[in-house]
């Protein structure tokens, strides 16, 4: 059992270095067994911040996660490599995120075999296996991984993942960088290898479209805090923050032609100097007075949906 995982707890305060780190504070995000939850914002928002505490990359500076409801800072080395075997990343850039100069049996097969999950004798067969589970022939493995295409790089990223047997993967922007027919494609992947090995996913995204076929659930962050969260459907037929409604009417509706961006008026202010209040005032055409002090808490408005906007306490 995966869930409640990432339960990240009170003020996570700002993450140390590398320096492009966005800050995430007072985040608390669920994510549970078999579970898809796609977590959307703008770039800079915290997402790929909040992400990589969740697979146990970042370490957040205050704050918790827990994996099957046990804390990690209380589990032994052991049980903490473990816990974060399981919650495995699929990166935005299979480009970046390869080593070109190593053969795909060696990028694939060296977690398993440092971990035990293979043995030398066995490892060919192994990472042929799991090649082929990410839609690749097994006759890839030794070749380059600067051989293949964007697409099939990709895949090899998740043979990657998948080679050490996860519960999770984390996918930070994963088909972002991808040609629109190969991304669907590998959101395809995704939802195939959900059913036969029945993963769980953070699904992480600057773009609500990409997550909307694919997400149980749905966390909208800004600025470093999430401000709605709720079913997917609910996300997308009834938006209820101003930010969601604004990301949503971005998103171009099937039948129509061209892309109409109405384009959230505004820069998006930096993370480390949020605005005072809610940090969407400055931005929001909605915004009264007490939006200018005042930070809105998340507050449930419907069964399992919660939203973060002081219109809510509107008669
Ligand atoms: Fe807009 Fe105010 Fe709601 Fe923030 S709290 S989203 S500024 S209406
Ligand atoms: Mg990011």
């Amino acid at each position: 059992k995966v869930g409640p995982l990432g339960r990240l707890g009170q003020k996570l305060g700002l993450v140390s270095p590398p320096a492009v780190t966005a800050a995430v504070s007072d985040v608390s995000l669920d994510v549970f067994k078999g579970e898809v939850v796609g977590l959307v914002g703008e770039s800079g928002c915290g997402k790929s911040t909040l992400g990589r505490m969740a697979a146990g990359i970042l370490k957040p500076s205050s704050g918790d996660i827990y994996v099957d409801g046990q804390n990690i800072r209380q589990m032994n080395s052991r049980e903490r490599k473990h816990a974060q075997l399981r919650i495995q990343m699929v990166f935005q850039d299979p480009y970046a995120s390869l080593n070109p100069r190593l053969r795909v049996s060696d990028i694939v097969g060296e977690s398993p075999l440092i971990h035990g999950l293979t043995t030398a004798r066995e490892l060919d067969s192994y990472v042929s296996a799991q090649l082929e589970r990410a839609g690749l022939s097994a006759t890839f493995r030794n070749r380059f991984a600067h051989q293949f295409s964007g697409g099939q790089r990709q895949r090899i990223g998740i043979a990657r993942a998948l080679a050490v047997q996860p519960d999770m993967l984390v996918c930070d922007e994963a088909v972002a960088a991808l040609d629109v027919s190969i991304q669907a494609q590998i959101l395809n992947l995704f939802m195939d290898l959900r059913e036969e090995l029945g993963l769980t996913y953070l699904f992480i995204s600057h773009d609500l479209s990409v997550v909307e076929h694919f997400s149980d659930r749905v966390a909208i962050m800004y600025l470093g805090k999430i401000v709605e969260s709720a079913s997917a459907q609910d996300i997308f037929s009834k938006p209820n923050h101003p930010y969601t409604q604004a990301l949503l009417a971005e998103i171009p509706r099937m039948g129509e032609r061209k892309k109409v961006f109405t384009t959230i008026k505004g820069e998006i202010p930096s993370p480390l100097n949020p605005p005072s209040g809610c940090h969407f005032h400055p931005r929001c055409k909605y915004v009264m007075e007490r939006c200018k002090t005042e930070v809105p808490k998340l507050k449930g408005i419907a069964i399992n949906h919660i939203s973060a906007c002081h219109l809510n306490d509107m008669p």
